[in-house]
């Protein structure tokens, strides 16, 4: 449902995606693993249009989110652009709550102002999703109050909010204290298992063994595995793989 099809990325001289294939396909759970700097968050961003890409190609659904214009590939216009970021969803490492809405309001702002739904609506939905990750409790805090964990899950609800076909996560949980990584994972594993379409960027390894369908390990731009659990963390082929694994045991 979601491909990157032969993907360059370049900042200035320096080529930070290397002819990146990657096709994601519906329920599937991608955990993307590597290296700091290899490039999983411009990968991520990339996959969310927020970053423009030299060379390539990336379809929602075969519908190319990028168009050709002469020689050079360009985006597509601001109004077409905004209707597929609507559709992909994205949870950042450091949660990008608005600070001055309450967590309600967090959530209904993105289904009132873009997607037009009517506030009621609105805020029954948001109810619903805010009792799905256990914070119903919390609607008219502000997110200075809450933990980080609640706020992540937060931002959770807020990025459900807007029915996206695919949640993309970048680091979710890096930044939070050890003893609040667990009831996010939690949340984020129950999505899983509702068959909600993911990509996830983690360092959290247990996790990833856990909840992927697939992993994909990223070095210096370049996808250097693709596959099931099983064979990545049992994988002693690939020496920089061996490294990698080697860090977190
Ligand atoms: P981490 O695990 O530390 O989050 P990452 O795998 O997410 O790392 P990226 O953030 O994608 O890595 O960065 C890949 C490379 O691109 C790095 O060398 C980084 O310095 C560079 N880079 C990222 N964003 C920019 C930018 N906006 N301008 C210039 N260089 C950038
Ligand atoms: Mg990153």
């Amino acid at each position: 449902m979601l491909k990157m099809h032969s993907v360059n990325k370049y900042f200035g001289e320096h080529h930070v995606l290397k002819n990146v294939d990657l096709s994601i396909k519906n329920s599937e759970v991608v955990a993307i693993l590597g290296p700091s700097g290899s490039g999983k968050s411009t990968l991520l961003r990339t996959l969310n249009v927020l970053e423009e890409i030299e060379d390539g190609d990336i379809l929602l659904e075969n519908r190319s989110i990028i168009y050709k214009d002469d020689a050079q590939k360009k985006r597509k216009n601001p109004k077409q652009l905004s209707y597929e970021r609507e559709e992909i969803g994205m949870v950042f490492q450091n949660f990008n709550l608005f600070p001055h809405k309450t967590v309600l309001e967090n959530v209904i702002e993105g289904p009132v102002q873009v997607r037009k739904m009517k506030k009621e609506e609105a805020v029954v939905n948001a109810e619903r999703l805010l009792k799905r990750v256990g914070l119903l409790e919390k609607r008219n805090k502000y997110p200075e109050s809450l933990s980080g964990g609640q706020q992540q899950r937060v931002a959770i609800a807020r990025a459900l909010a807007m029915n996206p076909k695919v949640i993309l996560f970048d680091e979710p949980t890096s930044a939070l204290d050890p003893e609040l990584v667990g009831e996010v994972l939690d949340v984020i594993k129950d999505l899983a298992n509702e068959g909600l379409t993911m990509v996830i960027v983690t360092h959290e390894m247990n996790f990833a063994k856990d909840v992927a369908d697939r992993i994909v390990f990223i070095d210096e731009g370049n996808i250097l595995f693709e596959g099931s659990p099983e064979e990545f963390f049992s994988n002693n082929k690939q020496e920089r793989i061996g490294k990698f694994l080697s860090n977190f045991k």
